[in-house]
């Protein structure tokens, strides 16, 4: 997907000698943010989503790195017929020669309701930065989920015992009636801390109402490898869904940019 960008700074690199290089190589850098600005959002939940800031290596450069070893470099791809370097990739995941996948990354932009956010920053590889309502107000939005997330929750047997509820049947109404109770709670939080910031109270106390629905944003970081030991743990079947579609979006990102990584990760669904 972003394939363009180790080419692009290539060019700045290759051409800063002369001034048309330069010019070359600053609009190659205008196109590298441009095109960080055309990166869809994948939309979520309500509220949320999840962009790409930017990513960094590729396949290539994990064998490439894998092969330093040995002082070569990527071979090339090979052929149904004739394999080449996904031989290579293949036996570097399967025997867990993990270090070469932390030669390649992403960042990415997320926003997320807080408790999705507290399940997130306990993966301890990736490296965080996220707006802090000590500074400015957090979006007057907080995560409502559907009437069917709920009844699909409540009534659906599971092993997983905390997705599911108390064993009576949940009907729509009682679930339509819960929902406007939520709405009224945030409603009542966000006045809370509008009297507060209106009498003076510091926006680092005047949040102390901000429910964990409340929507936040971060941006995140982290190598290939801890990236598919969170998908590994985060799109497992028991993690909770409101952090699993979060885990799928990045899912997405992984898979456009490395194809190959992200199949052998498809095949058991379990980082390297
Ligand atoms: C379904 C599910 C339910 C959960 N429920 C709870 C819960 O009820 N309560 C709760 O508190 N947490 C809960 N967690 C969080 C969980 O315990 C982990 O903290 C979280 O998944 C991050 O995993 P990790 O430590 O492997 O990831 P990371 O922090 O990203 O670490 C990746 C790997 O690096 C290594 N590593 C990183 N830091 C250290 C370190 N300091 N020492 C040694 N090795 C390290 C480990 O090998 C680790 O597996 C839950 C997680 C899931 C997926």
């Amino acid at each position: 997907m972003d394939g363009s960008f180790s080419i692009e700074a290539k060019g700045v690199a290759m051409s800063a000698c002369g001034l048309v290089g330069l010019t070359g190589a600053f609009s190659g850098l205008r196109r590298m943010f441009s095109r960080r600005e055309e990166t869809p959002k994948i939309e979520l939940l309500d509220s949320g989503y999840v962009s790409l800031v930017e990513g960094w290596g590729s396949d290539e450069r994990v064998i490439e790195a894998a092969r330093m070893s040995v002082d070569k470099g990527f071979l090339g791809w090979g052929t149904k017929d004739k394999p080449g370097d996904e031989r290579l990739l293949s036996h570097l995941y399967r025997h867990r020669h993990a270090t070469p996948f932390e030669m390649a990354g992403l960042i990415v932009e997320v926003k997320l309701p807080i408790f999705v956010v507290r399940e997130w920053m306990r993966h301890r590889t990736q490296s965080y930065a996220e707006m802090s309502a000590r500074y400015v107000p957090l979006p007057n939005e907080n995560y409502m989920p559907t009437i069917e997330r709920l009844i699909e929750g409540a009534n659906t047997p599971t092993k997983n015992k905390q997705a599911q509820g108390n064993g009576k049947f949940l009907t729509e109404d009682e679930a339509e009636d819960w929902l406007y109770s939520l709405e009224s709670v945030y409603r009542h939080a966000q006045e809370v801390y509008d009297d507060g910031i209106a009498i003076g109270i510091p926006k680092e106390l005047a949040r102390l109402p901000m429910p964990v629905a409340r929507y936040t944003r971060m941006r995140a970081s982290a190598n290939l490898r801890n990236w598919l030991g969170f998908l590994t743990l985060r799109q497992a079947s028991d993690a909770q869904e409101e952090i699993r579609v979060y885990a799928d979006a990045v899912a997405t990102l992984i898979a456009q940019r490395f194809g190959r990584t992200w199949d052998l990760y498809s095949e058991g669904r379990k980082g390297v």
